[in-house]
């Protein structure tokens, strides 16, 4: 029971089909701001009927018809590893001669994609994604697209720029399609900012969605006032890389303290800047109910600055003092290992971390995974540790740390590491291995590249020495 409310309804006979399929669980799919947007965008045109898809069924959410029935399919690739389920997808189903753009941050890299798909959309979908369905609408053939912004044809137009909109004011449904599934409950979710004002050496994110944009207040205040009294959202989710940055923040929070004090919403900020917490905002959190606080520090305080996270442990201690001052006593926090020069040291520095939040009082979960270089990147050019080493440093921060931590694993990260700096053989590669089982192992990807002749640690180490991804710019 998938318990939505929002949903677009149309009759379909006549319409344009597009199918717009969240590689993942439901519970993601629907925790996703960027698939609300699209879904509202393409179906304000009468023309078009959108309907969507996870991983877990072929059939629409909207009228059940299955993935093959559809004009066009667009899959949304948020994270490497989902490959492997478009892969599967595509290969099982054999949607190979079917139009396909695959969109989202992984395509900063669409090499490995070639083998998938056609067409790649680089980019925000408000600047041009309509204009390029109208002109598939239309028939147009790949050179005739070949100038579109943001466009990467495989075979036609390669060397692409990033497309996004310069002004933020773009697009926002107030009714927005929800369900109590998502991973923020039965929510609005706002983005009130893109992009990021600092300049984490390591982070994919500030680069694909650079420059920093705000959307306007009179905005976001128009959208939360109309979701939260005709849409009757349990919960409004206040999405930036770093909310504290946003310049009207304070003129945010009062209205949404007014608006509560009519309708009862729960306020969710899902990641928050240790060194630039706001104590308006955290009141409001903790007003509205809110009992967890996830912050980033990633590591030890010195390789902390080392990867361009600058700040010390002392700022989020005393964050932490101020979250419990406010009644908020638990925190999730993200952290990294494997990370270049890192030693024993800095890991045994980290624990020591978690260990003095704990003291303070707090119920602390620390989610903790391999460090992963990512294309267009300062640290694109560092290596992915080598495995076993990763492994001695989980089992002692398993052994430190005990219960309160969760990660990926090391096979996880492997495996992300080799798709985000790969190249077409690794999309091959991929592809062919999902032709044969339906969730491979890494052992079988392993036996796989042996037959092709691809050494695997290679790529997971260094990646593709072609760094193919430099053609696109992000900027
Ligand atoms: S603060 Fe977060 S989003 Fe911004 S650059 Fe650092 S890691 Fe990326």
């Amino acid at each position: 029971m998938l318990d939505e409310k929002f949903v677009v309804r149309k009759r379909v006979r006549g319409k344009f089909r597009i199918a717009l399929v969240y590689p993942s669980t439901y519970e993601v799919a629907i925790s996703n701001l960027g698939i609300r947007i699209i879904y509202h965008l393409l179906n304000l045109d009468d023309r078009i009927y959108c309907e969507r898809f996870t991983a877990e069924s072929d059939r629409s959410i909207e009228t059940g018809s299955h993935l093959s029935e559809f004009d066009l399919i667009m899959f949304s690739y948020q994270y490497e590893l989902d490959f492997l389920e478009m892969a599967h997808q595509i290969a099982r189903l054999n949607l190979f001669d079917k139009p396909k753009i695959i969109g989202g941050p992984c395509t900063c890299n669409p090499y490995p994609l070639k083998c998938l798909t056609d067409y790649v959309y680089i980019g925000e979908a408000e600047s041009g994604l309509m204009k390029l369905i109208e002109e598939m609408m239309d028939g147009a053939s790949p050179k005739n697209l070949a100038s579109l912004e943001g466009l990467f044809i495989a075979g036609v137009s390669e060397a692409v720029r990033r497309t996004y909109p310069r002004r933020l004011d773009t697009f926002l449904p107030a009714l927005q399609v929800s369900s109590r599934r998502s991973i923020f409950g039965d929510a609005l979710l706002l983005d009130v900012s893109r992009g990021c004002g600092w300049s984490c050496l390591f982070c994919l994110g500030k680069n694909f969605y650079a420059p920093y944009r705000e959307r306007s207040l009179d905005q976001l205040a128009e959208v939360m006032r109309e979701g939260v009294i005709r849409g009757d959202y349990e919960a409004v989710a206040l999405i930036a890389s770093d909310l504290s940055r946003y310049s009207r923040l304070e003129e945010l929070i009062e209205i949404a303290r007014e608006l509560r004090r009519d309708r009862s919403f729960r306020l969710i900020a899902p990641s928050l800047r240790a060194d630039a917490m706001s104590e308006m905002l955290l009141e409001l959190l903790a007003e509205s109910g809110e009992k967890t606080i996830t912050i980033a520090p990633e590591t030890c305080e010195e390789l902390r600055y080392r990867i361009g996270k600058g700040f010390p442990d002392e700022s989020l201690l005393n964050v932490c003092k101020l979250l419990k001052k406010h009644g908020i006593t638990r925190i999730k926090l993200y952290m990294m290992f494997g990370l270049p020069g890192e030693t024993m040291k800095d890991l045994e520095e980290a624990v020591k971390l978690v260990r003095e939040i704990k003291d303070l009082g707090f119920r602390v979960r620390v989610s903790a995974n391999p460090f992963v270089p990512k294309p267009h990147t300062p640290m694109e050019s560092e290596e992915f540790e080598d495995p076993r080493i990763l492994r001695r440093k989980l089992k002692f921060l398993r052994r430190e740390l005990g219960r309160i931590l969760s990660t990926d694993g090391i096979r996880q990260a492997y495996l992300q590491a080799i798709i985000a700096r790969g190249d077409e053989r690794i999309g091959e590669l991929i592809l062919e291995t999902v032709r044969e089982y339906r969730k491979p192992t890494l052992a079988a990807i392993r036996r796989k590249a042996k037959k092709m002749g691809i050494n695997l640690d290679d790529y997971a180490k260094r990646g593709s020495e072609e760094r193919p991804w430099r053609r696109i710019r992000l900027t």
